[in-house]
């Protein structure tokens, strides 16, 4: 640790209005100077700073207060080391510290070195920035405001190719440092010259606020040139355990306990500039451990938004194995396909980039939907149990909450080749096959035959009755017939009842996926305009009794109104509960000890829900 000399000296060098500003718009009041405090919501001033004595203090709710190092271990979220490491190189002053030079082994000398180094790329960077009007043009038309290029340091690096070897000579940077720090490349022949040419600078900075190295990109498409490009590691710098941003975000994801990692620098500066402080990139890597356990000790819950395509599902899987291990929750942003959060926020769609915040969902469950949403009705048995094999079960046997893998399950049963059947029995299969009880075997009688009586199988066979179970047929009607009801009154032109179900219904809980389907479109687009849509969805107008309703072939059901509706939507979700329950209990006489405990609860809850 620094010594207790250090500490005075960085103190006694700083000066705490200097500090304090950029967080609080401070007033001179006599010998103090005042604002609204940083650490709770007011309305009247009652932080103030006392520049004499070096201290500030809260006399409203919070009461907070103490030195420089306090304000900024608590504004940005620091221990005290980082605080005064931050504050150090503020006021220039070099600390004494044994046990910091120890943690690598590169000696003290050379790392201040390194970043005085980096700090007069940046000054060159930023100037050469101021007169490139291309450049300015560059980061005008990616919605960038002036004060954000000044906020994160953006710079540009024009010039000749020794244009920035020359600049850092000035200041008495020598070239093997400036190699050493990454700015400087050697070419073949020997001489220096800038990798990052004719591209706009980002600097990356450490969580203390130091610049530790440059992304890169090209202000024009040139052949040969990859688009984006990041110094190559150096003693300051590792990707693997580098977010750009963090040191902005981290504040904000400590305080929701959430991150948003984003694929690039552009869209975290997008989601910063629009308020999305939270959000963080990796800088050309997939996330490491390393990463995991940077964010881990900031938020328990990470959001990642990364292209839809299959790379990027693959990519958010990998993401996943590495927080789940640290018991981080991951979810992926529903983005819509090909967009991202800058693309999204700069085209003015700020709502749609909120919404796939608040809609994200868990890797597995979008992974899921996914495949759900590709399958082809035409599909063969053959093919449809591969894709169980293959794609399905995996997943849904990695998902370890119960509740979520029910849920899953009534998600990808229009995918089994039991579903034509009924989409309970597919369930009921589908339960089976994760549990291992009873792998699929094609063409055999796997499951349990006959639940359905004198109906006609999946494989032509007719199905005879089997006693017991058959008493879940008229509890299935009954949960169909109120399926159509509540399609009908989403579909109802009046739509009296649209706040009502707006509030109470959860699409998830239908049995008949393709009703689940619609319910959820038409709560977002009711009437009409929703019918319309929904026929554009093949899987939905390819169900002959939806097309139907649909194209208002079937008499509305008369008489609709909040009484008939609230007791349909309580059946589907009493329904939905009862399997999990049963789940629940089966597991618990297993003698998995939560889903006992999850169990006795729920029907705790139940039964003080009957006697109020
Ligand atoms: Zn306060």
């Amino acid at each position: 640790m620094a010594t207790r000399d250090d500490v005075d000296t960085v103190r006694s060098r700083t000066d705490i209005l200097q500090v304090v500003a950029p967080y609080v718009a401070l007033k001179r009041s006599g010998r103090v100077w005042k604002g609204l405090c940083p650490f709770h919501n007011e309305k009247t001033p009652s932080f103030q700073v006392n520049p004499d004595l070096g201290r500030w203090h809260c006399f409203g709710q919070c009461g907070e207060g103490g030195d420089v190092f306090k304000f900024i271990q608590k504004v940005d979220n620091l221990t005290f080391p980082e605080a005064l490491e931050r504050l150090a190189i503020k006021a220039g002053v070099t600390l004494t510290r044994e046990n910091l030079a120890s943690r690598s082994n590169t000696p003290v000398g050379e790392r201040d070195r390194l970043y005085a180094a980096l700090n007069a790329a940046v000054t060159y960077y930023q100037s050469s920035l101021k007169s490139s009007p291309p450049a300015q043009l560059y980061l005008t038309n990616r919605g960038i405001s002036a004060e954000t290029i000044e906020q994160y340091q953006l710079g540009f690096a024009g010039g000749e190719w020794d244009t920035l070897p020359r600049y850092l000579d000035q200041f008495g940077v020598t070239r093997e440092d400036a190699v050493r720090a990454g700015i400087l490349a050697v070419s073949e022949r020997g001489g220096h010259y800038d990798k990052l040419r004719g591209r706009v600078v980002f600097p990356i900075v450490d969580v203390q606020g130091r610049t530790v190295a440059f992304g890169g990109r090209l202000i024009h498409a040139e052949p040969d040139r990859p688009k984006y490009l990041n110094s190559a590691e150096t003693p300051l710098f590792s990707k693997s355990k580098t977010l750009y941003g963090l040191s902005r975000a981290r504040k904000a994801i400590a305080d929701g306990g959430e991150a948003i990692i984003v694929e690039g620098y552009l869209d975290v500066i997008a989601c910063h500039q629009a308020g999305f402080m939270n959000v963080v990139a990796t800088l050309g890597t997939s996330l490491t451990e390393e990463h995991a356990l940077i964010i881990g000790k900031l938020a328990r819950r990470v959001l990642l938004a990364f292209d839809s395509d299959a790379a990027g599902v693959k990519a958010a899987q990998r993401a996943q194995a590495i927080f789940e291990a640290q018991e981080i929750e991951v979810r992926i942003l529903d983005m819509p396909k090909s967009e991202d959060p800058d693309s999204l926020i700069n085209s003015g769609r700020i709502d749609v980039f909120r919404k796939s915040i608040s809609g994200a969902l868990p890797v597995n469950e979008s992974r899921l939907r996914q495949i759900v949403d590709t399958i082809d009705p035409a599909m063969s048995e053959g093919e449809r149990v591969t894709l169980f094999q293959r794609e399905i079960l995996p997943i849904l046997k990695a998902t370890k909450s119960v509740t979520e893998r029910q849920r899953y399950i009534r998600l990808c049963a229009r995918a089994h080749p039991l579903y034509a059947t009924g989409a309970a029995m597919a369930e009921e299969q589908i339960q089976q096959e994760v549990e291992g009880r009873k792998p699929w075997i094609p063409g055999q009688k796997q499951y349990s035959p006959g639940r359905i009586a004198g109906k006609v199988g999946w494989n032509g066979e007719v199905r005879k009755p089997i006693g017991p179970r058959e008493t879940a047929i008229p509890v299935i009607k009954s949960l169909h017939t109120a399926e159509e009801t509540i399609i009908q009154a989403l579909l109802d032109p009046g739509l009296e009842h649209y706040a009502m179900l707006s509030t109470e219904l959860d699409p998830d809980t239908f049995v008949r996926p393709n009703y689940g389907k619609l319910a959820r479109l038409l709560l977002t687009t009711p009437g009409l305009e929703g019918a319309k849509l929904a026929l554009e969805d093949p899987e939905i107008a390819g169900d002959r009794d939806l097309e139907e309703i649909l194209l208002g072939h079937r008499d509305p059901i008369p008489g609709v109104n909040e009484d008939v509706l609230r007791p349909d939507i309580q059946r589907l979700i009493r329904y939905a509960e009862d399997q999990t329950l049963e789940k629940l209990r089966e597991l618990s006489r297993e003698g998995n000890a939560q889903a006992m405990g999850l169990y006795t609860k729920i029907m705790r809850e139940r039964k003080g829900a009957k006697t109020p």
